[in-house]
C-alpha cells in the first residue's frame, strides 16, 4: 500500500470552499492519511476564553463558545449546500450533534476554570484541543457528501503521551503499535481524518504537543507508518526564503536538508513544528511543503541531502527586539561576571536571541517585555545597565561565509546606510544576526534579501 500522510493547516480549514480543496486533494491519493488542524483563529480563540474565563469573565468566555461554534456551523450548511448529496441532512445533523457536543464540553470547561479562578496547563491542553476535535470530526462527515470514504478517529486513540501538559512527548512506541490500526481502516478502503495538535496523557487526560502541533502529528503517525510521504499543506508554495508578505522577491525554496530546514524552524521562519523532521529522518521520509491553491506547484522537498548547494538559505526577520549591555564594574572578574549575568536571564525565564561579548562587557539580544525592566534592575548589582528598545533583529540562516567573500560584502553593502547595533555570526550554526533600529528593520532585510537571493 502506498502510504501517504496529508497535513492540512488552519488556513486550509477556514471555510467551506478551502474544506472542498482539501477533500478534492485527499481524492487523489491512493490511500491518504490525514491530520487536520483546527479551522483557522480557533485554536487562538479558544486560550483566550479559557484565560477570560479564568480571569472570571465567563460571559466573554461563553461568548467566544458560541462565536466558534457559529462559525463551524456556516461552514458546514455553507458546505452541504453547495455540494447537495441524498445524505446531506443525516450528515449535517450528525454534524450539529458532535458540535454542540464539544461546544457543551467547552463550557462545562470554562465554568470549571471560572471557578477555579485559575488555568492549569492540564485545563488550557483540554481546551485548546477542542477546535482540533471538531475540525477532524466535521471534515470526515464533509468527506461523505463528496463521496469520498472519510472516517473520523479520535487523535487520543493514536497519539499517546506523557503528561507533560502544553508540550507532551510522544510515546514512540504506543503511537506504533496504535497506527496500526489506521493501517486496517486504510486496507477497508476508508480514509481516516484524525486531529493534530493533541494526544492522550496515560491517565487518559488530553494533552497537547505544542504550537503548530498538529505538524508534528503528521510526521509521527508517517513516521509509525514508514509512508512514502509527509505532506504539509498550507496556503503558500512552500518555505520561502523570507516571509512573502514583507518580502516581495521571496520565494520558494526546492529542496532542503533535513538539517537545514530544522534550524530554520528553530531560527525564526515558523513554518513547522521544531520537532516535526525527526520522525521523518529516522525513516528517510521525504516531507513535502506544498500549496492547496496551487497544488501542482513542487513547494518544497525536504530529504535527507538536498542536491541543491547553497551559500544562504533563508532569511528571517522580527521587531520588538531589544539590546541589553552589561558592563562590569572593575572588580568583577570576567568569569563571574558573564554567570551572573545569565543566571539573571535563568532566572526571568528570558530566552536569548544572540549575544556578543567582551571580557567585561556583554550585549544580549531578546525579545522586548515587560521583564526586561525587572532584569535590567536586577542586573545593576552585576555592572552597568544600558537597555535600548525598539530594535529589530535579521538574521542569515544557512550562511556559508567561509564560501564566498562575495557574501560578506553584500551584507554590509545592505546595511552600509544603517547603524548596526551588533553582529553576531557563527561557522557551526552558520546563522548571522544583525540588530538594527526596529523603524530600519524592514529596508535592511528586503535590501539584504535582493542582494543575496537574486
Ligand atoms: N491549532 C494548533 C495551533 O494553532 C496546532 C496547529 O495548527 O498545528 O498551534
Ligand atoms: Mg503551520
Amino acid at each position: 500500500m502506498d502510504i501517504n500522510v496529508l497535513k492540512f493547516g488552519g488556513t486550509s480549514m477556514n471555510d467551506h470552499k478551502t474544506w472542498k480543496q482539501v477533500l478534492e486533494i485527499i481524492r487523489g491519493y491512493e490511500a491518504p492519511v490525514v491530520i487536520v488542524s483546527a479551522t483557522a483563529r480557533t485554536t487562538r480563540q479558544l486560550i483566550e476564553s479559557a484565560k477570560l474565563a479564568a480571569s472570571g469573565d465567563l460571559d466573554k468566555a461563553t461568548e467566544i463558545a458560541d462565536s466558534i461554534q457559529d462559525r463551524h456551523l456556516t461552514i458546514i450548511n455553507d458546505f452541504l449546500t453547495e455540494n447537495p448529496h441524498a445524505k446531506n441532512e443525516l450528515i449535517r445533523e450528525s454534524c450539529e450533534k458532535k458540535l454542540s457536543e464539544k461546544v457543551g464540553l467547552l463550557k462545562k470547561l470554562l465554568l470549571y476554570t471560572k471557578e477555579q479562578a485559575e488555568l492549569s496547563d492540564k485545563m488550557k491542553d483540554a481546551i485548546a484541543s477542542i477546535g482540533e476535535q471538531i475540525s477532524s470530526y466535521l471534515l470526515a462527515q464533509c468527506g461523505l457528501a463528496v463521496n469520498l470514504l472519510t472516517q473520523y478517529i479520535d487523535a487520543k486513540k493514536i497519539i499517546k503521551t506523557d503528561a507533560e501538559y502544553g508540550h507532551a512527548n510522544p510515546n514512540r512506541m504506543l503511537i506504533n503499535q496504535r497506527c496500526g490500526s489506521l493501517e486496517t481502516v486504510l486496507e477497508s478502503g476508508f480514509t481516516p481524518i484524525i486531529g493534530g495538535f493533541y494526544g492522550e496523557a496515560p491517565d487518559g487526560t488530553t494533552t497537547t504537543l505544542g504550537f503548530e502541533g498538529s505538524d508534528y502529528t503528521a510526521s509521527l503517525i508517517g513516521g509509525a507508518l514508514n509512508s512514502n510521504t509527509i505532506e504539509i499543506w498550507t496556503d503558500v508554495s512552500g518555505i520561502y526564503t523570507s516571509d512573502p508578505r514583507f518580502i516581495d522577491d521571496a520565494k520558494p525554496i526546492a529542496e532542503l536538508s533535513y538539517f537545514d530546514a530544522t534550524e530554520m524552524a528553530f531560527y525564526g521562519a515558523k513554518v513547522l513544528h521544531p520537532s516535526t523532521l525527526k520522525p521523518a529522518q529516522e525513516r528517510n521520509i521525504p516531507v513535502l511543503v506544498k500549496n492547496i491553491f496551487d497544488p501542482e506547484a513542487s513547494g518544497t522537498k525536504i530529504v535527507r541531502e538536498s542536491e541543491l548547494n547553497k551559500d544562504i538559505l533563508a532569511m528571517s526577520f522580527k521587531d520588538n527586539a531589544a539590546l541589553v549591555t552589561v558592563s562590569a564594574y572593575e572588580t568583577v572578574m570576567g568569569y563571574s561576571f558573564l554567570t551572573n549575568v545569565f543566571e539573571e536571564l535563568e532566572n526571568q525565564r528570558l530566552p536569548v536571541d544572540a549575544v556578543n561579548t567582551t571580557e567585561a562587557s556583554v550585549t544580549i539580544s531578546l525579545t522586548d517585555s515587560e521583564k526586561l525592566d525587572v532584569l535590567s534592575k536586577n542586573l545593576i548589582e552585576v555592572g552597568t545597565v544600558k537597555l535600548e528598545r525598539k530594535k529589530g533583529l535579521v538574521s542569515l540562516i544557512g550562511c556559508s561565509l567561509s564560501n564566498i567573500d562575495d557574501l560578506t560584502s553584500k551584507i554590509f553593502n545592505s546595511v552600509k546606510d544603517t547603524d548596526i547595533d551588533m553582529i553576531t555570526f557563527t561557522k557551526e550554526k552558520r546563522i548571522l544576526s544583525i540588530v538594527v533600529d526596529q523603524d530600519k528593520m524592514l529596508d535592511v532585510a528586503r535590501s539584504i534579501h535582493t542582494k543575496l537571493f537574486e
